[in-house]
């Protein structure tokens, strides 16, 4: 009897440890064209591939705050090819060329922007751009700090105290100052640059973000710090092929290096 229940103990631990590590992939993308003027822009045609491609292959696209909602247990399931899209900067090709293939195939999608550059550089989109796209429910605006400093040049250029104040700016201020622009909560937060390290994940709970996004090439996964998740960010090199294999989880289970697909700034 006692043996029983122990077995029983083994078994419920090993099926409650397979259930508990909850994964999604999550999507990166930055600029949006008829052409490709840089390696960071998507041509609008192969944008709209990789759509088909999900919808033919059973994919799900779920807004990111399901996804999390997933990772930390509070939502039970989701269907079982969900992928979640994002696009870092706020680029103004977010509204002139991404919107119409969102609004065709009802696609949720995270804008992680910096207030900075809002209605004021030339290559941002403005608050009404933004705003107009949330109203479609389809876009949802998150923080990516608020002016994108490189934190390692910051931590090097900065006294420590001037760093620390700077911090509090970038994660702290542009949360405060994205509540006040959408109207709505913000909780998440992307990386600039993918760059992070420990104090800074700590920082970022402190500020009151939930959980915050890396670029490192992984699925966001329940086992990792809700911190520094996974995204796979897509460029224009980028094949259906290569697509594939980032949504269906095989980019992650090839060798480092081995894979072709590495982002460095
Ligand atoms: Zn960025």
């Amino acid at each position: 009897m006692v043996r029983l229940v122990v077995i029983l103990a083994v078994l419920m631990g090993v099926l409650w440890g397979a259930a508990s590590d909850r994964k999604v992939p999550v999507l990166c993308y930055h600029r949006f064209g008829t052409e490709v003027v840089d390696s960071m822009t998507i041509k609008s045609a192969a944008f709209t591939e990789q759509m088909e491609w999900l919808k033919a292959n059973g994919y799900t696209v779920i807004p990111l705050d399901t996804a999390v909602g997933y990772l930390q247990g509070k939502i039970k399931s989701i269907p079982a090819k969900s992928v979640v899209i994002t696009v870092d900067d706020g680029h103004k090709s977010v509204y002139s060329d991404m919107a119409t293939i969102v609004k065709k195939y009802r696609i949720p999608v995270t804008l992680f922007i910096y207030p900075s550059a809002i209605s004021n550089a030339k290559y941002a989109m403005t608050w009404d751009q933004i705003r107009e796209l949330e109203t479609t429910k389809l876009f949802h605006v998150e923080s990516h700090t608020y002016w994108h400093p490189n934190f390692n040049h910051e931590k090097k250029k900065l006294s420590s105290e001037e760093y620390a104040k700077s911090v509090d700016k970038q994660l702290g201020g542009a949360k405060k100052k994205l509540e006040e622009k959408t109207g709505h909560e913000i909780k998440y937060l992307a990386w600039v640059f993918g760059i992070y390290d420990d104090t800074l994940l700590v920082d970022a709970k402190k500020s009151g973000y939930t959980t915050a996004f890396t670029i490192d090439r992984k699925h966001a996964s329940s086992t990792d710090n809700m911190m520094a998740l996974g995204r796979y960010m897509v460029i224009s090199k980028h094949t259906i092929k290569d697509f594939e294999r980032m949504v269906n989880g095989s980019e992650e289970k090839m060798p480092q290096g081995k894979n072709n697909l590495k982002m460095t700034y």
